[in-house]
């Protein structure tokens, strides 16, 4: 039985990073990385392809890529990428800021299958443990849905965040509700079958939200769509360089030393930049799209502002309602939709509206967890504080991208900060081998 260094769960654009940053530093010989999808993709459910619109691009420059913020040296640059595929000069000439999405999407999948030889696709980890019983001492122990097991002295999560579904629709099983991670495979089958006039709520009011509408609308014509949202509007994404400055690498330490009181007085004043807002070409979009359609006597998109959604259940003819209260006209009605669309996001860990003490992959050490806080205890380095682990454990389990109530906006839905988190993942995990070792050294030679 093999023991790996290092195995990593996913491989998004975390653990991407953390696959190069391994490479270039030599820092560790053995390690590979579990990936649930079969061939890499990034946001697959997300990325439209319809057509050559400026609202598809991303929202991340492209020097702060997966690595030359850490190395700009790298051969895994965004820049080299538009070299060795022969798009640089073009890709200069368009003068954009930021890369159209697919580009983005290509770049990723052409770092990530440089590394074939280090990722097994199509395996999903189910269960982590730990095992002391196996030869060496103890070692993590993964379990894929494919039925493999895997060993690994540290262990780096980078499985991305779990969908926010509101608890109104969290008991409802039903392909006429669908969360934004699942979009494509599961809006277009539904949508395409439903008749002209058939009426689509999309939940939400963030880019996500415009995104989806702004598909709809030019995928379905025949359909209504009625943007259901709390806010009185989509607001517009904070953009203020000043703002910004929270993506820095130094803003990790500030937030990560913050009490939550100050945490949260930060998160207020930031979360504008990256949540519940949209960039203003999407919203140009959207409002061009809806004003020629009232020139045209039509409306296809509908605003509904100020909305609460109270309740929602599955009506007999599998479409949904929604419990609709509007604070404009102080009004509770009832709708009927046939689809629902949730732009409603992602879930953190921590202990704020929709957040989750831990994550469902770390059940197997529910023994070794200390929640009393209110949520995982999560160390400078990303590595879990098992506050009741075995004394002789060695090895970490460390969460690559999965830290931002502890960590700061730049962890959880941003690639800004993937290569500076890299390094200082790989400097944990040698920081746990060194520990080992000193102890190791410090006991006499028959207890070693
Ligand atoms: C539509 C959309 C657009 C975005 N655009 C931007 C943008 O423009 N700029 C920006 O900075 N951020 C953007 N984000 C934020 C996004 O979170 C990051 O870009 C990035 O995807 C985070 O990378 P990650 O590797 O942490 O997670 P993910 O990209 O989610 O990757 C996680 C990987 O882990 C795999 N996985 C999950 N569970 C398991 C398991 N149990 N076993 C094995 N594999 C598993 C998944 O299949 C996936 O490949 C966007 C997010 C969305 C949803």
């Amino acid at each position: 039985m093999q023991i790996m260094d290092v195995i990593g769960i996913g491989f998004g654009p975390s653990n991407i990073a953390l696959a190069i940053a391994l490479e270039e530093s030599g820092a560790f010989k053995d390690w590979l990385f579990l990936e649930s999808a079969k061939t890499p993709i990034w946001q697959g459910e997300m990325l439209f392809e319809i057509s050559l619109d400026t609202y598809s691009n991303i929202q991340n420059i492209p020097y702060r890529d997966l690595v030359t913020p850490r190395n700009p040296r790298s051969r895994y640059t965004f820049l080299n990428y538009l070299v060795e595929n022969d798009l640089l000069f073009p890709h200069l000439n368009m003068d954009m800021l930021m890369p159209l999405r697919p580009d983005y999407a290509r770049y990723l999948q052409w770092v990530a299958r440089q590394f074939d030889d280090r990722v097994r696709y199509g395996r999903q980890v189910y269960s982590l443990t730990y095992e002391e019983t196996v030869a060496g001492g103890g070692a993590y122990h993964l379990v894929t849905t494919t039925g493999e097991e895997y060993y690994a002295r540290h262990v780096v999560v980078g499985t991305g965040r779990l969908p926010n579904v509101p608890a109104q629709f969290a008991s409802l099983q039903s392909d006429r509700v669908v969360h934004q991670t699942k979009y494509q495979s599961q809006v277009g089958p539904v949508a395409s079958a439903l008749p002209t006039g058939s009426r689509v709520a999309v939940v939400g009011s963030s880019q996500s939200a415009g995104e989806i509408i702004l598909h709809l609308s030019k995928s379905y014509p025949t359909l209504k769509i009625h943007s259901i949202m709390r806010r009185y509007a989509f607001p517009l994404k904070d953009t203020s360089p000043f703002m910004s400055e929270a993506y820095f690498p130094e803003f990790t330490d500030l937030y990560y030393r913050s009490s939550p009181e100050v945490r949260e007085r930060i998160d207020r004043d930031i979360v504008r930049t990256n949540y519940g807002s949209c960039d203003m070409d999407v919203l140009e979009e959207l409002y061009r799209q809806m004003y020629y359609d009232k020139l045209h006597g039509k409306e296809q998109i509908r605003l509904h502002r100020l909305t609460d959604i109270v309740d929602a259940t599955i009506t007999d003819d599998g479409g949904v309602r929604l419990l609709l209260e509007d604070h404009a006209t102080g009004t509770i009605d009832s709708d009927h939709f046939d689809l629902v669309v949730l732009a409603t996001g992602f879930s953190n860990i921590g202990t704020g509206a929709g957040d989750l003490p831990t994550i469902p992959l770390l059940e197997g050490f529910s023994e070794w967890q200390d929640l009393s806080t209110g949520h995982l205890n999560i160390d400078r380095g990303y590595a879990v504080r098992f506050a009741n682990a075995p004394e002789n454990v060695s090895g970490v389990v460390v969460l690559n991208g999965l830290c931002e109530r502890t960590h700061g906006i730049g962890d959880g839905g941003s690639l800004s900060l993937t290569a500076i988190r890299s390094a200082e993942i790989i400097a944990r995990l040698q920081e746990s081998d060194a520990c080992l070792s000193e102890l190791a050294s410090a006991a006499p030679m028959g207890e070693r």
